[in-house]
C-alpha cells in the first residue's frame, strides 16, 4: 500500500492545491490531506471549515482522505503509516524553502518528500492571495474550488 500524506495549511484550499493533489493521488494508493494545525498561526477559516472544502472538492474520489494533525509531520506520518510526503513546487523560492525542509524530515525519518511541480497556468495562485481577494470583496471564481466559492 503506497500512501502519502499532502501537508499544508489550506486557508483555504485554492486549485493550485486542487491540481497536485489530482495529479498525485495518480502516483498513490491512498492520498491523505493533512491539516497542519498551529497554535501560534492565525487563520481566516476554522479548521471545520478548511476541512469541509478539501472534503466536498474530492467528494467523488475515495483514494483521499481529510485528516487533521498537531506536531511533526514525520510524527503524523509514523501514525497514519504513510512512507510518502508529497509537496507542490511552485518556483525557485518554493524550491528553496521545500528543500531544507525535505532535508530535515529526511534526518529524523526514513519518509521520502515528493515534488510535483506546478502546473503551468496555477502557478501563481497562493492560499495568501485568494484571503486579500476575499477580503477585499473580490472574485475567486478561478482561483478556488467551487466548494470554497459556495460558503
Ligand atoms: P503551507 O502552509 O505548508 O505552505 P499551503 O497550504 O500553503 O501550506 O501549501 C501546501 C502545499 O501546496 C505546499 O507544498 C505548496 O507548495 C503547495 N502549493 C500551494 N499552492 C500551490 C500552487 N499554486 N501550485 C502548486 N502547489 C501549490
Amino acid at each position: 500500500m503506497r500512501r502519502a500524506i499532502f501537508p499544508g495549511s489550506f486557508d483555504p484550499v485554492t486549485l493550485g492545491h486542487y491540481d497536485i493533489i489530482n495529479r498525485g493521488i495518480t502516483l498513490f494508493d491512498e492520498l491523505i490531506i493533512a491539516i497542519g494545525v498551529n497554535s501560534d498561526k492565525k487563520y481566516m477559516f476554522s479548521l471545520e471549515d478548511r476541512k469541509q472544502f478539501i472534503k466536498e472538492a474530492f467528494i467523488d474520489e475515495p483514494k483521499i482522505k481529510v485528516l487533521t494533525y498537531e506536531g511533526l509531520t514525520v510524527d503524523f506520518c509514523k501514525k497514519v503509516n504513510a512512507n510518502f510526503i508529497l509537496r507542490g513546487l511552485r518556483n525557485p523560492a518554493d524550491f528553496e524553502f521545500e528543500k531544507a525542509i525535505a532535508h530535515t524530515n529526511r534526518k529524523l525519518s526514513e519518509i521520502e518528500t515528493v515534488f510535483l511541480l506546478t502546473s503551468s497556468g496555477k502557478s501563481y495562485i497562493s492560499s495568501s492571495i485568494v484571503r486579500d481577494v476575499i477580503k477585499n470583496g473580490g472574485d475567486v471564481s478561478g482561483l478556488v474550488p467551487e466548494s470554497v466559492r459556495i460558503l
